[in-house]
């Protein structure tokens, strides 16, 4: 990354106030900011001066500079001030190692007020002091003042100055995609804005690039990447917004493994520029296939940076003939019926009380499972829990054998059909690895997951439906299982091969969060009309959705695939967050407004005449 001194000096100041060091001592300096804090000692008034590179300290003695101690003492927090003197060491003694300025004081000869500011809603002076999200987000430029925010932005910038200059490093062509288009294939609902020009039309904001991108390759760009902001009308979540940034690429010529080499170097060249400080845990990354990533961590994005793996307990609950036999009906059962009995070793958590194994009990049901199963592990090796007296020794002690548990660890167990026991433990691993603090906060555990199924079964729409996209391609071994029982496309049942067909698609995460995801596309005109017959849809209503790409497809489609890449989950992550809202500078609140703007608001009446609308109440009330 490169990495310049810009000069800042400007009429209004000679240094910022983050800059001033022992060796200006004697020199004179002007400097212009915010007055952080103002503190008054007899006949001397002291000003902490803050712009966005740090704070200094200037004293104001009423016997040197009897002007400038008038005008300091109108002075209140959060002023714009400008205010030159001479730099002098400070008191030995009175030195503050917490400011980088900390060695000197700038002795004011003249203060000059440039404007004045209300008391502010919250102290922009404390950091840590917290203030109400709503009242955070209403005043901004407030809180974008503070601290921890300026510090944010700046990761991010970095961030993004980073992945620029990576990608250019590798002769990919930065292209700008619209952003009034029509609608894209991402599965959320469209934001729509209507044409004044073609009364009764609308655009869509594009949810991605998707299909611009891949044009771009039918175009011969060869490697595209953007900044792209994409918009999806979704139900809020703390890791959504409406509106939000990918990192979004596209190559052609490739396949999956030089598309994942070049993501992988650039993800650790950027992550290198833009937190040198933070560990990443493993290079190469780790690839686990989909299958092994729900086996291993019940998750498709796996934290990797605390172990806890998931443990199939079932060669410890059959007997010598391979029947289930633990003596516990449900376990039995479980197993008779294709499910699957998996468990977790909460370490330490053998002396849980009561209260908190009903919560843990509570916890796995609310994700989704009939119950669970706790088991701790006393000294001596047996087990202790409400369901032990069912399991004989020898079960017990193969159940510790099988799970490596240790005394005063608690075995946690679920029974379920194989995607709900997954998924629970999959959950309760995250939320005990959190609770317990197994993984190390300034870690950055990268991993690859790829080879999704293809399709799910939408038992509703009775077809098959594109796990990524419409347009994933599907494993080369895999190509022949996108056929039907029936033999026709168009009639698709759950026991179809295509079930078992695996995408050529891939997702990157990053401590235990997708940071991305993409796939190698469908750029055969034969494979593509398979592919969207078993979705359900004939190639001309495909053509109504995507008809440009499939019209370029005609002409000469290379084979292309791509990724793309939360530029505000990567920044939140890099920034120690887990809420994307604080690495934005401007977010929507849960309801998706701003505050600040008060958007969104009624349009002027005329805005929707011109438009030829007419507002005729919410939904369901019309
Ligand atoms: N367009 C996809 C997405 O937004 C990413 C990709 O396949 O490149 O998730």
């Amino acid at each position: 990354m490169t990495v310049t001194t810009p000069s800042f000096a400007t009429p209004y100041r000679t240094h910022t106030a983050g800059e001033l060091r022992a060796e200006h001592a004697g020199q004179r300096a002007t400097l212009s900011g915010w007055v952080h804090r103002r503190r008054e000692h007899g006949k001397l008034t002291f000003l902490d001066l803050r712009d966005r590179y740090g704070i200094t300290q200037v004293v104001v003695d009423q016997a040197d500079a009897p002007e400038a101690h008038a005008v300091a003492n109108r002075i209140r927090s959060e002023f714009v001030v400008t205010v030159e003197g001479e730099v002098a060491l400070r008191q030995p003694g009175t030195e503050n190692p917490r400011l980088a300025t900390g060695a000197v004081e700038l002795q004011a000869r003249t203060v000059t007020i440039l404007n004045e500011s209300k008391t502010p809603p919250f102290y922009v002076n404390e950091p840590d002091a917290p203030v109400e999200e709503g009242t955070r987000l209403r005043y901004r430029y407030l809180d974008i003042r503070r601290e921890p925010m300026q510090r944010r932005l700046l990761l991010r910038s970095r961030l993004v100055q980073a992945i620029r200059e990576a990608y250019h490093a590798r002769g990919f062509v930065e292209v700008e995609t619209p952003t009034l288009i029509k609608s894209t294939p991402e599965g959320a609902r469209d934001f729509i804005v209507p044409s004044r020009l073609q009364p009764g039309s609308v655009y869509a904001l594009p949810q991605s690039p998707q299909q611009l991108k891949q044009i771009l390759m039918v175009a011969g760009i060869d490697r595209y990447f953007q900044i792209a902001r994409c918009y999806r009308d979704e139900d809020l979540r703390g890791d959504r917004q409406p509106e939000f940034t990918q990192l979004d690429l596209e190559m052609s010529f490739v396949d999956e493994a030089t598309i994942m080499d070049v993501i992988e170097q650039t993800v650790l060249e950027v992550t290198k520029a833009t937190t040198p400080e933070r560990p990443i845990r493993e290079t190469p990354f780790p690839r686990f296939t989909y299958d092994e990533a729900m086996e291993r961590f019940g998750s498709d994005k796996p934290d990797l940076r605390f172990g806890m793996e998931l443990v199939d307990l079932a060669a410890a609950l059959r007997d010598e003939s391979g029947e289930p036999a633990s003596g516990f009906r449900v376990f039995d059962d479980t197993l008779t019926n294709g499910g699957r009995v998996k468990a977790i070793v909460a370490p330490g958590m053998g002396g849980a009380s009561r209260r908190d194994t009903d919560d843990l009990t509570e916890t796995a049901k609310r994700f989704g499972a009939k119950g669970l199963v706790h088991l701790a592990v006393q000294d001596g090796g047996a087990l202790h829990g409400p369901i032990a007296k069912f399991l004989s020794a020898e079960i017990q002690a193969a159940l510790i054998r099988i799970t490596h548990a240790a005394a005063g660890d608690l075995l946690l167990i679920v029974a379920d059909a194989p995607e709900t026991t997954a998924d629970v433990l999959g959950r309760l691993r995250t939320e005990l690895g959190a609770r317990l603090g197994l993984a190390d906060p300034n870690e950055l555990a990268y991993c690859w997951v790829h080879r999704f199924p293809m399709y799910q079964w939408d038992a509703e729409g009775g077809r098959w439906d594109a796990t990524h996209n419409p347009f994933s391609g599907v494993v080369p071994e895999d190509e022949a299982l996108l056929t039907t029982v029936s033999g026709d496309p168009a009639r698709p049942s759950p026991q179809d091969p295509a079930g078992r067909a695996r995408a050529m698609q891939y997702d990157i995460a990053l401590n235990g969060w997708e940071l991305g995801g993409g796939s190698i596309r469908i750029w055969s005109r034969d494979l593509l009309i398979k592919s969207f017959g078993l979705q359900g849809y004939a190639l001309e209503q495909m053509r109504e959705r995507f008809g440009a790409m499939l019209e370029a497809f005609e002409f000469g489609a290379p084979p292309h695939g791509g990724i793309a890449i939360g530029v505000d989950r990567w920044a939140a992550l890099l920034a120690y967050q887990t809420n994307i809202r604080e690495v934005m500078a401007f977010p929507k609140t849960q309801s998706g407004s701003d505050p600040m703007l008060e958007a969104p608001s009624p349009p002027e009446p005329d805005q929707f005449a011109e438009l030829g609308l007419r507002f005729v109440g919410p939904p369901g009330r019309a």
